[in-house]
C-alpha cells in the first residue's frame, strides 16, 4: 500500500474514561474483535480453551502497554494509553497531543464524572475529536439520554447521536442505528465474537427513532456548511451525505458521534469500532505539527509526510521484561530507520535509533523502518526522556515547546 494510503487508514486514538466507566473492558473487547486470529467455535473445544487463556493473558499484559496496534475493516487503529485516572498531568497533556482522536466511554448510570470532564477539557485544549460511548446500559438506573444531556450541560459537548437504544438495564438488547434507521440486535446471553443481527426497528421505537435522526440532522446543519445547505434547500440527505458531514463535524471539533452498548455483555462493540474508521481523522487529516527552530522560538511546521525531515516526539518510557528499555515515539514526519542517527534536540544530543518495534494486540514485530503516522516503540535510546523532540540531524525541530506547569502538591 503506498504510505499516503496506509496514512489516510490509520487511526491513532486514546480510550479516555473515569474510574470505573469501563475503559480497560472496552479496550479488552476492541483488541478482541481486532486482533483475534481465531474464530471461536472453529476449533476443537480443548484447544479452543488452551488458546483462549493464552490470548487473554497475553492481552492483559498488552493493555498495559503505551501502544497497541490492531486491524478494522482494512484500516489500523493505534490505541494509545491515555492516562485518565488522574487530575491533571504532563503526561495526560503529552498522551492528548500524540493522539488524533479520542474515544470518551461514559457509565451509563453515572454519566459524565469529574474525571471524564476534566480530561474533556484539555482535550478541548488540544483540539483533539471525539467520539463518545455510553457503555453499561445493562446495568440497573442506565439512562442513555441522561447522559447525552449531561454532555452538552457539564461539557459543552455536541452530541451527534447516532443510535438509541432497544432496551434498558437487563433488557437492553441493541440498538437502533438511527443512519441505517434499522435494529442492531445482540439478543441473550452474548459471548465475546458474537456478530449483531440486523432487523426491523421496533414499532414501538418508530416515532422516538425518527424524532432522534431528526435531531441528528439538525445539529449536524447547525455545525457543517455543506449539511446546512442541503438542508436548506430541502434536499433528501443520504447515508453517505450524513457519514460525510459527521466526519467533517467530528474532525473540526464541532460535533461528537454519540454511540451506546455495553462492553462487558459484549454490546455494541462492533459498531462503535465502525465509527472510529468512518468519524475520526487520520494522521492526514489533522494539521502540520507546529514546533519551533533550536533557537526556541522561529516558529516551524512539520507535516505528515514521509518526504518531510523526520520529527517525532518520545511520549513515554516502558521497561519490557524481554526488550528493556523502550521509548514510545509518535512520527509526525519523515521516515526512520532503525540504526540511524537522530538528534534529540530538546536536550541538543546526540543519540542513535536502535531496533524499532510495531506493538500489535498480541504480538511485537520488528519493522526497519517506521513513517510519518506511525507509533512505534524505540530501543537503544540512552539520554531521551518523555517530552523530547527526535529528529533528522539536518533539519532540527523542537515540538513540545509548550511549558507546563508544575504539578501543584498540596500538604496537609
Ligand atoms: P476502568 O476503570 O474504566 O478501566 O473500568 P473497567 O473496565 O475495569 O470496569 C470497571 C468495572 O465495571 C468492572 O468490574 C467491569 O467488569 C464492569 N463493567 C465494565 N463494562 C461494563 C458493562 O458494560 N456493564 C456492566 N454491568 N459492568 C461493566
Amino acid at each position: 500500500m503506498a504510505a499516503a494510503d496506509a496514512l489516510a487508514k490509520t487511526r491513532n486514538i486514546g480510550i479516555m474514561a473515569h474510574i470505573d466507566a469501563g475503559k480497560t473492558t472496552t479496550t479488552e473487547r476492541i483488541l478482541f474483535y481486532t486482533g483475534i486470529t481465531y474464530k471461536i467455535g472453529e476449533v476443537h473445544e480443548g484447544a479452543a480453551v488452551m488458546d483462549w487463556m493464552e490470548q487473554e493473558q497475553e492481552r492483559g499484559i498488552t493493555i498495559t502497554s503505551a501502544a497497541t496496534k490492531c486491524e478494522w475493516k482494512g484500516h489500523t487503529i493505534q490505541i494509545i494509553d491515555t492516562p485518565g485516572h488522574v487530575d491533571f498531568t504532563v503526561e495526560v497533556e503529552r498522551s492528548l497531543r500524540v493522539l488524533d482522536g479520542a474515544v470518551a466511554v461514559y457509565d451509563g448510570v453515572a454519566g459524565v464524572e469529574p474525571q471524564t470532564e476534566n480530561v474533556w477539557r484539555q482535550a478541548d485544549k488540544y483540539n483533539v475529536p471525539r467520539m463518545c460511548f455510553v457503555n453499561k446500559l445493562d446495568r440497573t438506573g442506565a439512562d442513555f439520554f441522561r447522559c447525552v444531556q449531561m454532555m452538552i450541560d457539564r461539557l459543552n459537548a455536541t452530541p451527534l447521536v447516532l443510535q438509541i437504544p432497544i432496551g434498558n438495564e437487563a433488557d437492553f438488547i441493541g440498538v437502533v442505528d438511527l443512519l441505517g434507521m434499522r435494529a442492531l440486535t445482540w439478543r441473550g446471553e452474548t459471548q465475546k465474537g458474537d456478530d449483531y443481527a440486523i432487523e426491523e426497528i421496533p414499532a414501538e421505537l418508530a416515532d422516538q427513532a425518527a424524532e432522534w435522526r431528526e435531531k441528528l440532522i439538525e445539529t449536524l446543519a447547525d455545525v457543517d456548511d455543506e449539511i446546512t445547505e442541503k438542508y436548506l434547500e430541502g434536499v433528501e440527505l443520504t447515508v453517505d451525505d450524513l457519514k460525510a458531514g459527521i466526519r467533517r463535524a467530528t474532525i473540526a471539533g464541532k460535533g461528537n458521534p454519540v454511540l451506546t452498548g455495553s462492553a462487558f455483555k459484549n454490546k455494541g462493540v462492533q459498531p462503535m469500532l465502525d465509527a472510529v474508521v468512518d468519524f475520526l481523522p487520520s494522521p492526514l487529516d489533522v494539521p502540520a505539527i507546529e514546533g519551533v527552530a533550536t533557537d526556541g522560538e522561529t516558529p516551524l511546521l512539520r507535516k505528515p509526510s514521509n518526504s518531510e525531515p523526520f520529527a517525532g516526539l518520545a511520549f513515554k518510557i516502558q521497561t519490557d521484561k524481554h526488550l528493556g528499555k523502550l521509548t514510545y515515539v509518535r512520527v509526525y514526519s519523515g521516515t526512520l530507520d532503525s540504526g540511524s542517527p537522530v538528534i534529540n534536540s530538546t536536550k541538543d544530543r546526540k543519540e542513535r535509533i536502535g531496533k524499532i518495534y510495531q506493538m500489535h494486540a498480541n504480538k511485537r514485530e520488528e519493522r526497519p523502518t517506521a513513517q510519518a503516522g506511525d507509533i512505534i516503540a524505540v530501543q537503544g535510546l540512552k539520554q531521551t526522556t518523555t517530552g523530547d523532540t527526535l529528529c533528522d540531524p539536518a533539519n532540527p525541530v523542537i515540538l513540545e515547546s509548550m511549558t507546563f506547569p508544575e504539578p501543584v502538591i498540596s500538604v496537609a
